[in-house]
């Protein structure tokens, strides 16, 4: 997972788009880049580490279209080649891209055929130079709004997966924004404006960081063209439903954000009302509903209301750590783990505590947490709560789930002998809940069941890891090319999901 951030304005196109990767450091803290298109020509840059640390030295003043980006982390060789925007010289374009592409492979073979070789294993790669054959096949020079509207339809022929993707070139003679999401937009991908400047981005926090008016989403297979100062141009490449990803409510996106025009605050306390009822039709008796801090804390504020028993911060993390799911390994995520969270010891003694997290992926986080509260807290009970269906399906469309063999969910229930069901009925889902709640040491699990969680999304998104219901199919051969990669990544070698 990714995040990036488009600006086309008048003055400090650099400090802007620094200033909103910042709002979105939480999708990405290994590499951050920036990539400026004005009339004196095309700059670049990018480093490792935090947005604020990686581009402290970037000043830009004047007029421009900008793109940044912020990069999911991995490890082993050719992070520093991985990292965003790129850049083609011919006919010049920056480019920044959130999302999977699951032909990859077969696109790098392609390219090749036309004497374009790829230099990192970043799947945008692909895209910026699919993107520009087609635009130099049209013209060499002065191309146009157009032209870059029927290149995008030619490589949107090409390209399969979930991606929102910012770019930055001169069209008509003028630097020119351009943002495009995915035929299902399944990556999220926002705009606003303000004063005639416009920004694109994955979430709309960034455009509440800078003050801009959020004015709404790009649509599923649109591209939107914007020049400072001049309406925007909304084009359609190819659309073919609407498939917004429900992780990123569940779990990636700030809580502070607006996506899929819903405020990500209250779907998640949709979720915790929604579970509330299927905790007390379950019959699950605690003392205390405790959250996982943060992603957590609305949906246990929810179900602490529908089952009427007491909110409390049992656990408090460490804001100067980060994020353990967008840790590369399961080494760095576990030391990570015990800087992060302690807990209070005089909320949670000799209690039943009601423990809700978002989801369970690997469960290796939540095993820790359960023997921490037990342990350390004290806690008579641990009744784990999870505010969406267990994992049970890969996910090859950006968000890093994408070996079946390593979620929790899957191995239980295979254990189990519910087969390789891709969505569990009721009684099935009681089954895996209690194996579960077995691996982790806890008294009870429960997870949001799929009607539950129907109620709050409706039908119209992609919730494929949980119901197996891919939008954008996929062949054996991809899916073990990707499974394959993502194993690599523990010693080095990965093609990188943004
Ligand atoms: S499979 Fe799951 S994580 Fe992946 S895009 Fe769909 S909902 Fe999001």
């Amino acid at each position: 997972m990714c995040g990036f951030v488009g600006f086309i304005g008048n003055s400090n196109v650099s400090s802007l788009v620094i200033d909103a990767l910042q709002a979105i450091q939480h999708r990405g803290q290994d590499s951050a880049g920036i990539g400026i298109v004005s009339e004196n020509g095309f700059f670049l840059h990018k480093d490792l580490g935090y947005a604020a640390n990686a581009l402290e030295k970037v000043s830009y003043t004047g007029a421009g279209a900008a793109i940044g980006h912020v990069r999911y982390p991995t490890i082993g060789g050719g992070i520093r080649e991985d990292a965003q925007p790129f850049f083609s010289r011919q006919p010049g374009v920056m480019m920044v891209h959130n999302g999977n592409l699951i032909n990859f492979k077969e696109l790098k073979q392609q390219l090749k055929r036309h004497s374009v070789n790829l230099s990192s294993n970043c799947d945008v790669e692909p895209i910026l130079y699919l993107f520009c054959l087609e635009m130099m096949k049209i013209r060499e020079e002065g191309h146009t709004v157009f032209d870059a509207v029927i290149a995008l339809k030619e490589t949107y022929k090409y390209i399969k997966g979930a991606y929102s993707v910012a770019f930055a070139m001169i069209l008509d003679g003028k630097p020119t924004l351009v943002c495009t999401r995915d035929p299902y937009g399944i990556r999220p991908a926002v705009w606003g404006e303000k004063n005639g400047e416009y920004m694109c981005a994955s979430e709309s926090v960034c455009l509440d960081a800078i003050d801009f008016e959020i004015k709404g989403e790009i649509a599923s297979g649109e591209a939107m063209f914007f020049r400072a100062g001049e309406e925007p141009q909304t084009h359609l490449i190819e659309k073919r439903g609407k498939a917004p990803c429900i992780f990123e409510n569940i779990y990636f996106a700030r809580p502070d954000s607006v996506y899929n025009n819903r405020s990500i605050y209250m779907t998640r306390m949709d979720l915790g009302r929604v579970l509330g009822e299927e905790l007390i039709a379950k019959k699950v008796d605690v003392d205390v509903v405790v959250p996982v801090p943060d992603t957590s804390i609305p949906a246990a504020l929810e179900i602490s209301r529908v089952i009427g028993k007491p909110f409390s911060e049992g656990l408090i993390k460490n804001r100067y750590s980060a994020r353990t799911f967008i840790m590369p390994t399961q080494s760095i995520r576990e030391n990570a783990l015990r800087l992060k969270l302690n807990p209070i010891k005089a909320q949670i003694k000799d209690k039943k505590v009601l423990l809700v997290d978002d989801s369970i992926v690997r469960g290796t986080t939540l095993k820790r947490m359960v023997r921490l509260l037990k342990e350390k807290g004290k806690a008579k009970e641990i009744h784990v709560a999870i505010h969406c269906p267990p994992v049970l399906n890969p996910c090859f469309y950006g968000i890093d789930m994408s070996v079946q063999e390593d979620l929790i969910a899957h191995r239980k229930s295979v254990k189990l002998g519910l087969g390789t069901k891709k969505v569990l009925d009721l009684k099935d889902q009681r089954q895996l809940e209690q194996a579960v709640a077995e691996h982790l040491g806890a008294d009870s699990v429960t997870y949001l069941s799929m009607e539950g969680t129907n109620k709050v999304f409706g039908t119209e998104r992609c919730a494929a890891c949980f119901d197996g219901d891919y939008k954008v199919e996929i062949d054996k051969q991809s899916i073990d090319e990707i499974r394959n990669d993502r194993i690599g990544i523990s010693c080095g070698f990965n093609r990188v999901n943004t």
